[in-house]
């Protein structure tokens, strides 16, 4: 378990089974988190069908008064929309959800980003419950408030701040997740290690094996502390004015990458943690040109993240100067230059700005 402090605390529970139906553990821990008679399963395509019977059973075992239905959206961020958004707030009226009702989120970033920021807005801010089903979920996007959708003009740009009342984390679906998901998710995984815990890193390179072989204990144990970095910095700085960047390490090339590609809708696009696995590789280089890290720092991540099988070099074809282009549209960009999370060390991050541009290109137009 991790407590996650601030105005309105709650509590992450993480293991093996949790959403498993039939266990009166299972069902008393969901009950204690729901307020009121009313709950809303949102899920997405692909997940609903392996698991949202179970969670409704256990929500009934729970409550057998609740009046419940479920909402599932088509699966990938691309519907992770306004429109989509609607939907949800329609599926809440037609429930007849009142001030006390809980959305129970149900699926990786994109269901807890929408349900979330559903829950946000239906009569100004109900309950979201948050069942994580992918690792980054698990990691990042379950944790720490923040909610949104996309518009056509960019990702998250309408969102709100919302925590949620409490997070379950069950290890045991990730053994449905895509290979390639779960690789995403080590990413994110091992950027806290990167910008909080150079001892972290060493536990993830000498629990590779078992953590790709999806081993219970050692998924719980790094998603633990995954959430334990996160906790702490959502609940120092809320409302990311400061420490909260530090997570954006790796982000900055990352985000310009999947940009240039068109956000995964390419046939050889990266996916986010994959864009974040070479844009921390990218970013460590900087680091060293600029006198920060040393070079031996950089070469140990790119390798820890190379046995996690993600890609730590730049996608063929994606020029240097159009990714320039894309950081300077950065949130993280100013007037005097590109911002970048750069490290100090292994486990240790800052953030600096006014990086000339002409750095950002050699490291680029090295790799
Ligand atoms: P996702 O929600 O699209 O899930 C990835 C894929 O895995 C989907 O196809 C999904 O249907 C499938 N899936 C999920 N769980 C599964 C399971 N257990 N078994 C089988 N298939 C499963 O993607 P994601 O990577 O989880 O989340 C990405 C989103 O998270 C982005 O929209 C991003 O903006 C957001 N995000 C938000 C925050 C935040 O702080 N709010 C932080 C990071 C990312
Ligand atoms: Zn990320």
């Amino acid at each position: 378990q991790v407590e996650v402090a601030g105005d309105q605390p709650y509590t992450i529970t993480i293991g093996p089974g949790l959403l498993a139906a039939g266990h009166a553990d299972n069902a008393r821990r969901l009950g204690q988190v729901l307020r009121g008679r009313h709950a809303l399963v949102v899920s997405d395509s692909n997940v609903a069908p392996l698991y949202a019977d179970g969670v409704e059973a256990l929500l009934r075992a729970a409550k057998p008064q609740l009046a419940l239905s479920r909402w599932v959206m088509p699966a990938g961020e691309q519907e992770k929309t306004l429109a989509r958004f609607g939907e949800c707030l329609d599926a809440l009226a037609a429930l007849g959800a009142t001030r006390d009702a809980t959305v129970v989120a149900l699926g990786g970033g994109v269901v807890g980003d929408l349900a979330g920021f559903a829950a946000a807005c239906w009569m100004r801010g109900i309950d979201c419950v948050q069942l994580p089903t992918t690792l980054l979920a698990m990691v990042d996007s379950a944790v720490g408030g923040k909610t949104a959708v996309d518009l056509p003009h960019g990702k998250n740009l309408v969102g709100a701040f919302h925590p949620p009342r409490a997070v379950i984390t069950d290890t045991t679906v990730l053994r449905t997740l895509p290979d390639r998901e779960l690789r995403a998710g080590l990413a994110e995984v091992v950027k806290y290690g990167a910008i909080f815990d150079a001892h972290f890193l060493g536990w993830l390179a000498a629990h590779a094996e078992a953590l790709l072989a999806r081993d219970d204990t050692a998924l719980a144990e790094a998603i633990t502390r995954c959430c334990e970095f996160k906790a702490d910095v959502a609940t120092r700085d809320p409302y990311e004015h400061g420490h909260r960047a530090l997570l954006n390490f790796g982000h900055t090339f990352g985000h310009a990458i999947e940009a240039e590609q068109g956000y995964g809708a390419g046939r050889d696009a990266l996916i986010h943690g994959e864009a974040v696995a070479v844009g921390m590789v990218l970013a460590s280089r900087l680091s060293t040109l600029l006198g920060l890290a040393s070079a031996s720092d950089g070469d140990r991540l790119q390798a820890l993240l190379q046995r996690f099988g993600l890609p730590t070099t730049l996608p063929e074809g994606l020029e240097a100067g159009a990714l320039i282009a894309r950081m300077r549209l950065d949130k993280k960009a100013d007037a005097h230059g590109l911002r970048f999370v750069l490290l100090d060390g292994a486990g240790a991050a800052r953030v600096v700005a006014g990086v000339a541009e002409s750095s950002v290109r050699a490291v680029l137009e090295a790799g």
